[in-house]
């Protein structure tokens, strides 16, 4: 079923503005196949114009009070709130999510819009003592100026939020790239911002590929921050481009979490969480279990018990039956690489313990839920980010070697321990080299803690107070007086 058929034009200086040169790229529903709109690939000029729009606004913007500043961000968490049905099945459309997910990420884009904008009288700088009489010495934050944002498709209108809220109530302005795969929320975003005062050019959306939106927006020399978030690889290039001009970085990019289970943990608990993050958004998440490290002691039971609640899990369109508890892979390529990992395991002398297939329906890119046993370390489905709803299993018999195996990977994002026994967890905890570790609970961060991954996961974090300073730079004034 087609929603719509629809053109949407790039948001530049407060306006949709229609591509001169005519370049589309067309967005399709990963449920269907089904072609769903067409968006601009947009020209390194289009983008330029964007930067230049955010540019020219952003000292204006600058000048207001913090707080005038939240106020705005505050009306538009409203007018997102006011949305969250539509806003809810534009996303799923295009990126196959559930729709009662899709929901959840409108509602806390908004919350999150209000979080930040709770910033607006929070903000400090320091005074610091001074070697010389007479003189204080001063910190100041400042915003940087012109932001570039970049997105990925899995959470593609809470990552709007993610970079513009924190840029916006820090006095910069932004041009954002949603990606090739799920824009149309983004421009759907664009729309209510009509609502606001938010003045005309200090929001901007241009899309395109990566290799030409993406790549001509972190050239420009007046693009101050880039906020991607993103692949590994896509990571490493667009920090190559930033080298030009030195311009600051931040960057989210992919994980490998392990999960390690004790002999000591609660297994509902542990299976009910493993099997959540491996459905979730049909397990295309960042910072969900990837992998699993069980203690012998309880091997077969934990597997008999996650292979049992990954069965139940019941996957389809999501537009068409509200109740599925997740869609299809978001395109051709995201399905491809799950099933060659999975292929690679079993030809390595893994074992599926269930699914391991195509989804019946092949006008959607569905996977069954699938539990691989008998992985070894060095297997790629153990070593590379599989992103669908795979899960392989390790068994340990020592603690410090399953500690080993987690930490023998080029990722650093998240990791998890299940354990009842508060020393143990604690212990486990202390030796795992990852920027975040859920203990007992299901992989997913607040908006007040600091997301960001160590080693090839990132470069700097998102959310907090910590999340927040990223997008300010530091002036510091020596005032002597006589
Ligand atoms: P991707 O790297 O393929 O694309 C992300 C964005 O970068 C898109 O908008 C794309 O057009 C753009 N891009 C591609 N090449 C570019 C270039 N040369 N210059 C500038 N921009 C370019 O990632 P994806 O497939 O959209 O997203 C999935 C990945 O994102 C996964 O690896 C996932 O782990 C990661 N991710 C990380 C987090 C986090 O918080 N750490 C959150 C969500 C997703």
């Amino acid at each position: 079923m087609i929603l719509r058929m629809i053109h949407y034009s790039n948001f530049i200086q407060g306006q949709f503005v229609e591509s001169t040169h005519g370049n589309v790229i067309t967005v399709i529903n990963p449920a269907t196949g089904e072609a769903i709109s067409t968006i601009p690939d947009s020209s390194d000029e289009e983008v330029a114009a964007a930067v230049n729009a955010a540019e020219v606004a952003q000292p204006e913007w600058a000048a207001l009070p913090a707080v005038a500043r939240a106020k705005q961000l505050h009306v538009l968490a409203d007018t997102i709130r006011a949305q969250v049905e539509p806003l809810a099945r534009v996303i799923t459309e295009e990126q196959g999510k559930t729709l009662p997910l899709a929901r959840v990420e409108v509602n806390f884009t908004a919350d999150y819009i209000d979080y930040m904008a709770e910033w607006g009288r929070r903000i400090e700088g320091e005074i610091i003592e001074s070697d010389r009489p007479k003189e204080n010495i001063f910190l100041f934050h400042k915003p940087i100026g012109v932001v570039a944002g970049i997105l990925p498709w899995n959470f593609p209108f809470f990552l709007i939020a993610r970079k513009l809220a924190p840029a916006l109530l820090t006095g910069n302005a932004i041009v954002l790239k949603p990606s090739e795969e799920t824009p149309n929320n983004a421009f759907e975003f664009c729309k209510l911002l009509a609502e606001t005062e938010i003045p005309a050019g200090l929001v901007n959306m241009v899309s395109g590929s990566g290799a030409g939106a993406g790549r001509a927006l972190t050239e420009n020399a007046k693009v101050g921050l880039i906020s991607f978030t993103g692949s590994v690889d896509t990571g490493s290039r667009i920090m190559q481009t930033a080298a030009q001009h030195m311009t600051r970085v931040n960057l989210e990019l992919g994980g490998k979490a392990p999960a390690i289970v004790t002999k000591n943990a609660d297994l509902d608990l542990a299976t009910t969480a493993i099997q959540a993050s491996r459905v979730i958004n049909s397990g295309q998440v960042c910072n969900c279990a990837e992998r699993i490290y069980v203690q012998r002691d309880v091997a077969e039971a934990f597997t008999e018990k996650l292979v049992e609640k990954m069965n139940a899990a019941r996957f389809g369109n999501p537009l068409e039956d509200e109740t599925v508890d997740y869609g299809p892979m978001v395109n051709q390529a995201g399905f491809d690489k799950v099933m060659a990992l999975l292929e690679s395991a079993v030809n390595d002398g893994a074992q599926v313990l269930c699914g391991g297939k195509r989804g019946a329906d092949t006008s959607g890119y569905y996977i069954e839920p699938t539990v691989v046993a008998n992985c070894t370390q060095a297997m790629d489905i153990v070593q590379s980010e599989i992103f669908g709803p795979v899960i392989p299993i390790i068994v340990f018999d020592e603690i410090d070697e399953a500690l080993a195996m987690a930490n023998d990977t080029e990722y650093g994002l998240t990791s998890s321990v299940f354990s009842t026994d508060i020393n143990e967890a604690m212990n486990c905890v202390e030796a795992l080299k990852f920027g975040e570790t859920y203990v007992n609970r299901e992989h997913f961060e607040a908006m007040q803690g600091y997301h960001a991954g160590w080693r090839k996961s990132g470069i700097g974090g998102a959310d907090g107070k910590h999340g927040l300073y990223e997008f300010m730079q530091t002036q510091v004034v020596y005032l002597q007086r006589s």
